[in-house]
């Protein structure tokens, strides 16, 4: 069949949950039977995340093709199992450099090149592109209804429906109902005002999915249906969950699957929920819980550690236990060893620049001494060689260049290397956006590794956002300390895994496993470290 494609917009506030909402969508359309494809559309003009601090916007999500994205992507992925392509994220910026480099190429042929019809035509191209197989084509419009920058996007949009038809393409508008207590209601006016400013631009909402704390009464969904223009069933309750994997079934149980399907002419369709349930079952049956601590600079936004926080979770799903999270600020926390001595395990974080460095690297040094489970994310591998580098191998001025020249450069500027392009070559000074190791890589484990134990498997393939690398320079002393060095790129010229042999689990990794955990696949790597969390906390201490 031909693809429908559901827009979703936001409206009242931002932080509702778009990204959430769409993917818990998909995931009930493919329960019945469906396929889907997930799409961002972000309205910033940057023309990828990639050089934007976490604080700005969160997790960059990074996909086997290197696409640097929305965080949106990830729990796209984590719901619908559908990996993201470079054809399922786009930014304002991105968009206006097609635009740009094509009328320097003169491929207008003399036109004015305008907002409407060249931005709003290279987007609807991006939206129709590469879209073969799939039956629903959900596309997110970043940002929220009434900002300047969403306009080209809603003006793309409700031209697509006149070109496709009503049949092919629906609206549905995500609200906020807050909750007055003084007034002990629910408040459907910024809702109605929401949807006059879709309406304004040409777009009527045919469907409202309203944020709200408490159920919706028959009467505020009335209200709602005849002010906005759209039929009470079409109103529908998304109200708050205890656990993002319960949203889909809070959403079934809401009709939103089934007006979708209908508004389609899709009726009747049966569905097949048992994935979903268990899921929700798993969750209830975890009792015990486990301690992780993450160790990074962005911890005031815990959005910047989205997918690692999710790949926690699902690795206490695999085993029943909850996994409480404690944020730990590397740069702030003054008694590190006092913090880490209340957890059960640690994550150090991966990130940029020295700033938070040194609480890095004492994280590590307790890690190791104390024997508290650990897992390095590509900036925590890379410390993980400079502090055994320091401590056990007594080079005390050891560095990564990404802090500045040094004469022990125990990681350093990754200048070339192979991927399916050919020969990749980067240059200190260099274009920072887009430029890094991107994307998935494969990688061999030595067998009788730890790692290799823990994948169950000897090739792997994981995804990369770095810039440096761990020198080779330095394995043997640092194998003869006890640090092995135990997976490395097919050709073996990169480091891509550690493990200290005299420690019950220590693991460092040069790639993000977290990108590619998923609630039904969680990730071997994090299921590895919450157990090994699990035995931590009951050891006697
Ligand atoms: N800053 C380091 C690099 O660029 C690590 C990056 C990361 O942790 N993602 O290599």
């Amino acid at each position: 069949m031909s693809s429908r494609f559901i827009f979703i917009t936001g409206g009242v506030t931002s932080s509702l949950g778009k990204g959430l909402a769409s993917a818990s969508l998909a995931a009930l359309l493919q329960a019945r039977g469906f396929s889907v494809l997930l799409r961002k559309l972000d309205p910033y003009l940057n023309v990828d995340p990639g050089t934007m601090s976490p604080y700005q916007h969160g997790e960059v999500f990074v996909t086997d093709d290197g696409t640097e994205a929305d965080l949106d992507l990830g729990h796209y992925e984590r719901f619908s199992g559908v990996e993201g392509k470079s054809s399922d994220y786009v930014t304002t910026g991105k968009i206006y450099s097609t635009v740009l480099s094509k009328e320097r190429r003169g491929d207008y042929l003399g036109a004015t090149v305008q907002v409407i019809p060249h931005i709003t035509d290279e987007m609807k191209r991006f939206i129709l592109s590469n879209t073969e197989g799939a039956d629903f084509v959900l596309c997110e419009i970043g940002g929220t209804v009434g900002d300047i920058e969403c306009l080209p996007y809603l003006e793309a949009i409700r031209q697509l429906r006149n070109d496709l038809g009503r049949d092919r393409v629906m609206f549905v508008h995500l609200t906020l109902l807050p909750y007055i207590p003084t007034a002990g209601e629910l408040k459907t006016k910024p809702t109605q005002h929401s949807v006059k400013a879709l309406l304004s631009v040409g777009i009527q909402a045919d469907l409202l999915l309203c944020r709200c704390d408490r159920p919706i009464p028959v009467e505020e969904k009335r209200k709602l249906a005849q002010f906005c223009n759209v039929s009470s069933d079409h109103v529908i309750a998304a109200l708050d969950a205890s656990n993002i994997y319960r949203v889909p079934m809070q959403y079934h149980a809401e009709g939103f699957d089934e007006q979708v399907c209908r508004y389609f002419g899709f009726k009747d369709r049966p569905v097949d929920l048992t994935k979903w349930k268990a899921i929700s079952h798993s969750l209830d049956q975890a009792k015990e819980a486990v301690r992780v601590a993450i160790v990074g600079k962005y911890v005031q936004l815990p959005d910047a550690y989205k997918s690692l926080i999710q790949a926690l979770a699902h690795g206490g799903m695999a085993s029943h236990l909850k996994v409480e999270i404690v944020l730990v600020d590397s740069e702030k926390d003054k008694d590190l060893e006092e913090t880490l001595s209340t957890v059960d395990a640690i994550v150090v974080a991966g990130g940029f620049g020295e700033r938070g460095v040194t609480g890095k690297l004492d994280t590590i040094k307790i890690a190791r001494t104390k024997k508290i489970p650990t897992l390095g994310i590509c900036f925590g591998m890379q410390l993980t060689v400079i502090e055994a580098c320091r401590n056990l191998l007594g080079i005390e001025t050891a560095s990564s260049t990404e802090f500045g020249p040094t004469n022990e450069p125990a990681v350093g500027l990754m200048t070339e290397w192979m991927d399916e392009q050919g020969i990749q070559k980067r240059c200190a000074g260099g274009d920072l956006g887009g430029t890094m190791r991107l994307g998935a890589y494969p990688c061999e484990l030595k067998a009788d590794s730890l790692i290799a134990k823990t994948y169950g498997v000897s090739t792997i393939s994981e995804r990369h956002r770095h810039r440096y690398e761990v020198n080779t320079a330095y394995k043997d002393r640092l194998e003869s300390v006890g640090l092995t060095f135990s997976g490395f790129s097919p050709d073996g010229t990169l480091p891509e895994t550690l493990e200290y042999k005299d420690h019950p689990w220590f693991i460092g990794v040069q790639f993000h496993p977290e990108l590619k955990s998923r609630p039904f696949a969680p990730h071997p790597l994090f299921v590895g470290l919450v157990n090994a969390a699990y035995e931590y906390q009951k050891k006697p201490k």
